[in-house]
């Protein structure tokens, strides 16, 4: 448990890091262009110098805002409510920054992408948000089922015959305990028509890094919660899910009150 706790903390770490690589690489690059241009500036009008100057440093500053946002998020930190609406966007937009410095460092585009998940987890899950089950979506990837299984679940999940070959029965119970949505998917476009047709005010997704980051990014700005599948039989085959951190993940977003009951909450 401390070592998977260790492992994320680390995951986070990655992430804020290149955050912060980044902000004194933009500090630098800017400072060395405003030198260059000085002169040529100031040839034109003498205050030109000084308004190119102000213009790099708001950059910074809202850059530098940024990473302040995304740490206080992390490390749930009280800022006002306001801001975390904020922060989840930045922490969207920024995620291609950092993605620009970890290839300039050579960085594994899947650790920082698992780095991602990790960060917007834990701002997610310090907002404290909380949604009604019937208005929390769940979905995972076709290969979390046995390949070898007959069953048809993208269509309807309620096919499995809950056999115990897979992890898909176990969710199958879950969601009908809980109340909340939930689909095996084939695909990202399933996956956008099935969120447009739920119209779910949070998601929790289970998948590889790589889905999960862009899953989260294309149902911004709907909150979406990041499960790790497990790969045993390498990527896309027979995965499996950690139920109990999955479990874990849905107690901490679904209202209590709610479980196992209708709610007419349609906002
Ligand atoms: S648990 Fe369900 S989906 Fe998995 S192998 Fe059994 S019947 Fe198929």
């Amino acid at each position: 448990m401390s070592c998977a706790l260790g492992n994320i903390q680390a995951k986070k770490r990655l992430f804020i890091s290149l955050l912060i690589v980044s902000l004194i690489a933009l500090s630098v690059i800017f400072f060395g262009i405003w030198k260059i241009s000085y002169l040529g500036l100031q040839s034109i009008h003498e205050f030109l110098p000084a308004a190119f100057g102000a213009v790099l440093l708001v950059i910074v500053l809202l850059q530098g805002w940024g990473i302040f946002s995304v740490v206080a998020g992390v490390k749930g930190w009280k800022i006002p409510q306001l801001f975390y609406r904020q922060t989840y966007w930045l922490l969207n937009m920024l995620f291609y920054v950092v993605l620009g410095a970890g290839r300039v460092l050579r960085i594994d585009r899947r650790r920082i992408e698992a780095s991602f998940v990790a960060v917007s987890n834990a701002v997610i899950r310090n907002c404290h948000l909380k949604v009604t089950a019937d208005r929390l979506l769940v979905l995972t990837p076709h290969c979390l089922q046995l390949a070898s299984c007959p069953h048809k679940i993208t269509r309807d999940p309620n096919n499995c015959k809950r056999c115990g070959g897979c992890d898909v029965g176990a969710l199958v119970t879950m969601a009908e305990e809980m109340g909340f949505h939930f689909f095996v998917l084939t695909g990202g476009t399933l996956a956008r028509q099935t969120v447009k047709k739920i119209r779910p005010q949070a998601i929790v997704a289970i998948a590889c890094e790589r889905d999960l980051t862009s899953g989260i990014q294309d149902v911004y700005p709907i909150p979406s919660v990041g499960v790790m599948n497990i790969r045993p039989n390498g990527p896309c085959y027979n995965t499996h899910v950690d139920l109990a951190e999955f479990r874990e993940a849905i107690e901490a977003i679904i209202d209590k009150d709610t479980i196992g009951k209708k709610t007419d909450n349609k906002e």
